[in-house]
């Protein structure tokens, strides 16, 4: 029945669709190896312009051939806008292809959200296509990327997946963000909140001001741990305070379902439920692996959250030793 509906969609889109557009999605399939990675993943709508692929939870792996984040895209009147194109090449690809069977207009801007190379590596299947893309990020995302994340971040894609991913291209950010800023494409507005240390040093959530929806980044985690080591508990939560500030109605997160504010709240509280015990039991000179069972506990709620078991135990830790620091 999905298989029958989405056939009906490819053809009335396929009818619809101008001659280049048709070449580009045509080679588009063609680039992408064997079936596209998105393939068994839906587009969906968040808002009147706005649009998610959501990723599966895990970590990057021989499966998902590195497609575990929720590219985003935004439809003016005249172009797209992409946030996050995903971990690699053939990722960026496949959420082309996804594009294209939404609308032929050009992808012309591109936003990243921070320097992990599973949201934005992505970007050389943009420029393939668009060479005269316009890519944005945190001016630290831009230095990190540069001074050795990017290779690292491309290797890291290549053993995880074993190889899925090998064919992927640094293509860096053209331009820095500053906070605060709200650039006006087409019809539509993107503002950047920029973080001083939040999930990274790097950090920029964005705003679509006519569809009140807030992408988030890995600054809000949904049904999925986060990875915390190069954050900060205090500057996260204090992100997750700026969003819920702002007059937005849906909140897309770096990883997970869309939601409304909740999706903020919910972070914002297995955030401070973690940093705010560890710190008073390391007042009390508990040791870590001591503190485990009793944070555990608290975060009944989060215990299905993918990778829970895995990740708590460094989580504490990083709590900890920010809490030392403090
Ligand atoms: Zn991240």
């Amino acid at each position: 029945m999905k298989f029958i509906h989405s056939l009906f969609i490819t053809v009335i889109t396929l009818s619809l669709m101008t001659v280049p557009a048709m070449l580009l999605a045509k080679s588009a399939a063609e680039n992408s190896t064997g079936n596209s990675v998105m393939d068994n993943f839906d587009v969906t709508k968040v808002a009147e312009h706005t649009w998610v692929v959501l990723g599966p939870t895990g970590q990057p792996s021989v499966k998902n051939k590195g497609f575990m984040n929720n590219p985003a895209f935004i439809i003016t009147d005249k172009s797209v806008i992409v946030i996050d194109p995903g971990s690699s090449v053939n990722v960026g690809r496949a959420l082309l292809k996804k594009i294209r069977a939404k609308t032929d207009k050009p992808v012309t801007h591109v936003f990243n959200s921070h320097v992990h190379g599973d949201h934005w590596l992505g970007n050389h299947a943009m420029q393939e296509a668009y060479p005269n893309v316009e890519i944005y990020a945190h001016p630290e995302m831009i230095n990190e990327a540069k001074n050795g994340e990017a290779e690292s971040w491309i290797n890291l894609m290549k053993t995880l997946t074993e190889g899925a991913t090998k064919e992927t291209k640094i293509v860096y950010p053209s331009t820095a963000l500053k906070n605060g800023e709200e650039i006006k494409i087409d019809n539509i507005t993107i503002k950047s909140h920029l973080n001083v240390k939040a999930h990274t040093k790097t950090d920029a959530m964005f705003e679509i001001l006519e569809d009140k929806v807030l992408v988030t980044g890995d600054n809000a985690f949904r049904a999925r741990m986060p990875r915390l080591d190069d954050g900060s508990y205090v500057g996260n939560i204090k992100a997750m305070d700026v969003g819920l500030a702002l007059d937005i109605k849906k909140v897309i997160p770096g990883h997970g379902p869309v939601g409304g504010k909740e999706v903020l709240t919910e972070f914002k509280d297995f955030l401070k439920i973690i940093y705010d015990t560890s710190k008073t039991l390391a007042d009390e000179d508990m040791e870590s692996f001591e503190m485990k069972p009793i944070i555990v506990k608290k975060l009944e709620k989060f215990k299905d959250w993918d990778n829970f078991d895995g990740a708590i135990g460094k989580l504490i830790s990083v709590a900890v030793l920010e809490a030392e620091s403090e």
